[in-house]
């Protein structure tokens, strides 16, 4: 069956269905495809929760840029002992030599696009099978650019994703985490409401849009991961 044909069956089963059952649907029908990313921030923590009830041999895949924080990297090794899954960390395969003479001493200042292709996007490449399903703890909430997320649908290289949380906002997400007791990444007590490298991650004021604090005074508010459209690599990608 094409992946067109999937989509257009599993799109309806799954709207407005809860988390749980999203994953449950994906699993019976597309399981051997599946992969996951986190990067331990409390939606991931959220979305691992019911595959650990429900899937836990799936791949789940942390990109070790070499700029996370000490409380992220703590985490991951907590739930990575705890919670019986099937993490695989994955970092570059361009040695830090070749990563700086690419970048600079600061390349997440200089040119972020490339240090996120080189750092993220390309380690992700190297191991993204052609036909893997991807899913992803992305919400409509997040930012004006996930607003238009559906339970499943083509990313922009045109695989499959998931995203059994698309219509859960952050309010639930936290009711959920506090209901079952779950780690989180102390730093979003600390008005990190969305973490990643620690160059390019400013604390939010109240209010603030959820990802307003990454690559804070710049207009880029994603990493190429998860863009709707894919366009050609980053300026100076070789
Ligand atoms: Fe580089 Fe910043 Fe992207 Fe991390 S978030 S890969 S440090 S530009």
């Amino acid at each position: 069956m094409s992946d067109k044909k999937i989509i257009a069956d599993l799109l309806p089963e799954m709207v407005g269905k809860t988390p749980g059952e999203i994953v449950s649907i994906a699993r019976e029908r597309l399981g051997h495809r599946m992969m996951m990313t986190t990067a331990f921030g409390y939606s991931g923590i959220v979305l691992l929760s019911f595959v650990k009830d429900a899937y836990p041999e799936i791949p789940c895949y942390f990109i070790d840029t070499g700029f996370h924080f000490e409380e992220s990297l703590k985490l991951y090794q907590k739930i990575n002992l705890e919670w019986g899954l099937n993490i695989k960390v994955i970092r570059s395969m361009r040695s830090e030599e070749n990563l700086l003479n690419e970048l600079g001493q600061e390349g997440y200042k200089d040119n972020p696009d490339l240090c996120c292709y080189y750092r993220k996007v390309e380690p992700l490449m190297e191991i993204m099978k052609s036909d893997s399903v991807w899913l992803s703890a992305m919400r409509r909430d997040q930012s004006s650019t996930r607003a238009e997320t559906q339970p499943l649908g083509f990313d922009g290289r045109g695989q499959i994703k998931v995203n059994p949380l698309y219509n859960w906002t952050k309010e639930q997400c936290w009711t959920y985490i506090r209901k079952y007791n779950l780690p989180y990444n102390p730093l979003h007590d600390q008005f990190y409401p969305s973490i990643g490298c620690h160059p390019c991650t400013r604390p939010v004021d109240e209010g603030g849009e959820e990802r307003s604090g990454r690559w804070a005074g710049s207009e880029k508010i994603e990493c190429g991961l998860h863009l709707p459209e894919q366009g050609e690599k980053p300026r100076g990608a070789l």
